[in-house]
């Protein structure tokens, strides 16, 4: 079967939030690429779409609404965006998947790409959105990956337009607040970059999401990077602070940093006393935190500052004081897919398949970390 394609492009990535909302392609590709650690768009080339490029897909977006609806009504289903209406679209129309699937979760929830939406000038993304509220009154929500860099370069007043016209989060890689890690890491930018770029977000009305990737100092720089993230995120009080953990794919220049023994990437239990350590030091802040990428080991380290750090805190300090055997069974669990919490390691039943895969991958001679590495490489 040959599999048609939409009527309006998309690139490859979104937040992990943003896996129901619709997705606009402002540019295409990541206008920095350097960082040592990311595989997402190292051969490609980044470039600018044209305002009615954008505009174009806009209007293809809506017309899918409608022929959408229009198959949802012949198949009697009365306009209805339901599971049937998607399950046909998949078998008879796949072009229109992208729709439908948005139309099925509500609607209401768009993200721009790619890696930096806002290295087109503030005017354009102004008239993007324009368009885009004018066609769909329903969105609530739209929200865009910007780089810090990137948005020292706008003014507050800039970045207030694009909020009056519809933008409402932006979502910043911020990875690490230490000038050590983000120099090492090639990401461009310094810890007071990343405080100043913040605050005004924040300044202009916009809710700003902060990305920090655990692990991302490795052995040499782990506390370093624990320590300085905190203080850039309790600098910038975020509205949101969501945590990765540092996944180093083959072919990339991290990889290469690993093989010349210039970068030791940490163990899992390495990396929850560094993230221990930085909620440790997060203090002053009011920012909801959230764990929510299938690469970190504890699912559960979500919560509101300062209400719930006491309750994240205990979280981190369960794993950290379970005997060896516990932690590699839940880390077996996690990444074999039947854990995503620590509690889930007293359901008898769950804990007894994971002890089965554990003695059986024993008993194969295989390491359980060698087994984990090998379990992990299916979601980098
Ligand atoms: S700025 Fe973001 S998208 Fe670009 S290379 Fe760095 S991590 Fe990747």
């Amino acid at each position: 079967m040959v599999l048609s394609k939409p009527a309006f492009e998309q690139g490859p990535i979104r937040p992990p939030n943003e896996a129901n909302s619709l997705l606009l392609r402002l540019t295409r590709n990541c206008p920095w690429n350097r960082c040592l650690f990311c595989p997402v768009y190292k051969t490609k080339k980044f470039s600018r779409r044209s305002v009615d490029e954008v505009k174009k897909d806009i209007h293809a977006i809506a017309k899918d609404k409608e022929k959408i609806r229009q198959i949802s009504e012949r198949e009697g289903h009365g306009g209805e965006i339901n599971r049937a209406v998607v399950a046909f679209i998949h078998a008879e129309q796949p072009e229109l998947l992208p729709v439908a699937f948005w139309q099925y979760h509500g609607g209401e929830t768009v993200f721009l790409q790619d890696g930096d939406s806002l290295q087109l000038p503030a005017a354009q993304v102004s008239e993007i959105l324009r368009l885009l509220k004018e066609k769909f009154p329903e969105i609530k929500r739209v929200t865009t990956y910007a780089r810090s860099r990137t948005i020292l370069r706008r003014s507050v007043e800039e970045l207030a337009d694009l909020k009056e016209a519809g933008l409402d989060r932006v979502h910043i890689g911020m990875e690490s607040g230490s000038d050590a890690v983000l120099e090492y890491m090639k990401k461009g930018v310094t810890g007071a970059q990343h405080i100043d770029a913040g605050l005004m977000v924040k300044e202009a009305g916009l809710s700003l999401s902060e990305y920090v990737l655990l692990g991302l100092g490795g052995k040499n720089l782990w506390r370093e990077h624990a320590l300085e993230t905190a203080k850039v995120l309790n600098a910038i009080n975020p509205h949101f602070i969501r945590f990765r953990t540092l996944a180093i794919r083959s072919g990339t220049p991290l990889a290469e940093e690993v093989q010349k023994g210039n970068f030791s990437p940490l163990h899992d239990d390495e990396v929850i006393r560094e993230e221990a350590l930085l909620i440790d030091n997060l203090e002053g802040i009011t920012s909801y935190l959230y764990s929510d990428h299938i690469l970190n080991l504890l699912e559960e380290i979500n919560g509101k500052f300062p209400e719930e750090k006491a309750k994240i805190e205990q979280a981190l300090a369960k794993y950290l004081g379970l005997p060896e055997r516990k932690r590699e069974l839940f880390r077996l669990g996690r990444r074999a897919g039947y854990l995503r919490t620590l509690d889930d390691l007293e359901n008898p039943s769950l804990k007894n398949a994971v002890e089965n895969i554990y003695n059986q991958v024993l008993n194969s001679g295989y390491s359980v970390d060698a087994y984990i590495t090998q379990l992990l490489g299916r979601f980098i």
